[in-house]
């Protein structure tokens, strides 16, 4: 039996922001544990042999209009000024994703892709996010026409690969990550502050586990006879800390498929989606987020399936009513037990990108003070 004041299981985000402030501010013990053998969950990324930074578990970009957040990071890495572009291949053209104005006239004939723009304008005004599933319904018989093809050609079948599931069976909220914009911007994210760490997202969590008060161990499962402890940070499945004794909360995973290739780039992007060719859904190609410069490239394929415990990651909770309802269920038992929070992407069983899972560790953190 180990004791320690903090236990914090997962050392990804989540639990380093919550372990960096234990310790620093605080002043206290903490010890951090993650199953894998290696800390920073699924933002791990590594320099392979030709000195290119990939990104183990996809490509990840960070964004945020949290200042707080973006200041709390940057005092442990550098930030070089990346802007996302993201490229779906449509009809045989790369077309920027969010689907926006320039898709538009890149995709349709002048005066068509014309009346197309000033009908949205007009409509709904320029420089506005449309999320598709709002698109859909305006009554206007080219905005319809408009609507149906992006539904069609950008979301049906990707969605239908990412999730196994059409977008209206979704939580709007999903697809609405990705809204049309009547912009002739092609980044993929308007965030105030964009970036990627310099040196690479695992060397940012070393750094915020580097403190005489952290002790870190890895290949180390939770295990609740195993540990006694003051205060227990959770940042692992919910479902699995209860034993699954309401049910198994339903994720997403994906799988990798890494391909180098002997030649300077593979694609004409950093990230390319396919909604409507192949199994997979989008192929990453790594040496553009740093711009590692290399006659190699490192590409990821990711082919989307269903979580299955053993097989495979808790990649993406299921954003639906239903499984909300048994998370809310799991919710309940969690807020009865003492000194012990839960949190995460697997925690909250909420689908955080970075920012948000280090707001939510910050603003916890701020509620035990
Ligand atoms: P995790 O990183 O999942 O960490 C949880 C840790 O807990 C893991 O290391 C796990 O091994 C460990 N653990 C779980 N159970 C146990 C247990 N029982 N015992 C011990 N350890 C355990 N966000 C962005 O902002 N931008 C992006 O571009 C972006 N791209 C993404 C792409 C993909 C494919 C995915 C899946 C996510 C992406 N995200 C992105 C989201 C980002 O990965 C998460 O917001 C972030 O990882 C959340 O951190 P976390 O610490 O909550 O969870
Ligand atoms: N989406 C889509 N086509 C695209 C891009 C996104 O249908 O070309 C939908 C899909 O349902 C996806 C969701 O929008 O799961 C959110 O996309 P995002 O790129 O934010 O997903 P993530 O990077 O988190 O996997």
């Amino acid at each position: 039996m180990t004791k320690v004041k903090n236990l914090i299981v997962g050392a990804g985000f989540s639990g380093a922001v919550l372990a960096h402030k234990i310790a620093t501010e605080l002043n206290e013990k903490v010890l951090i544990i993650d199953v894998k053998s290696h800390i920073g969950g699924n933002c791990y990324d590594y320099w392979d042999k030709n000195g290119i930074c990939v990104h183990q578990y996809g490509t990840h970009i960070f964004h945020t209009n949290l200042k707080e957040v973006w200041d709390y990071i940057s005092q442990f890495t550098k930030w070089y000024p990346y802007m996302h572009q993201v490229k779906g291949y449509i009809d045989g053209q790369e077309v920027p994703i969010p689907f926006n104005l320039n898709s538009i006239h890149q995709i349709f004939p002048k005066p068509m892709a014309d009346q197309l723009e000033q009908k949205l304008i007009a409509k709904f005004g320029f420089n506005v996010k449309v999320p598709i599933l709002k698109l859909r319904g305006t009554g206007d018989k080219d905005l319809e026409f408009l609507a149906n093809y992006i539904y069609e050609k950008v979301f049906l079948h990707y969605t239908l690969k990412q999730w196994g599931m059409k977008p209206e069976d979704l939580n709007p909220a999903v697809t609405g990550r990705v809204p049309v914009y009547i912009s002739r911007d092609n980044r993929y994210f308007q965030d105030s502050y964009q970036g990627i760490p310099m040196e690479g997202y695992t060397n940012v969590i070393k750094k915020m586990l580097a403190h005489p008060n952290i002790q870190v161990k890895l290949n180390t499962k939770f295990e609740q006879q195993q540990f006694t402890y003051d205060r227990l940070f959770y940042t692992g499945p919910i479902d699995e800390f209860f034993g699954y004794e309401l049910g198994k909360l339903p994720y997403r995973s994906l799988r990798f498929d890494f391909v180098e290739f002997e030649k300077s780039y593979f694609q004409s992007n950093s990230v390319i989606n396919y909604p409507n060719n192949y199994d997979f859904t989008r192929i990453g190609e790594y040496k553009y987020f740093l711009d590692n410069q290399s006659d190699k490239t490192v590409i990821s394929f990711e082919y989307p399936e269903m979580f299955e415990e053993g097989k495979n990651e808790r990649y993406y909770p299921i954003v639906k009513d239903e499984n909300q309802e048994l998370y809310s269920r799991y919710l309940e038992k969690a807020n009865a037990l003492k000194n012990t929070y839960f949190l995460g992407r697997l925690g909250d069983y909420k689908y955080y990108d970075m920012d948000k899972a280090i707001a939510r560790a910050l603003e916890l953190f701020r509620r035990i003070q």
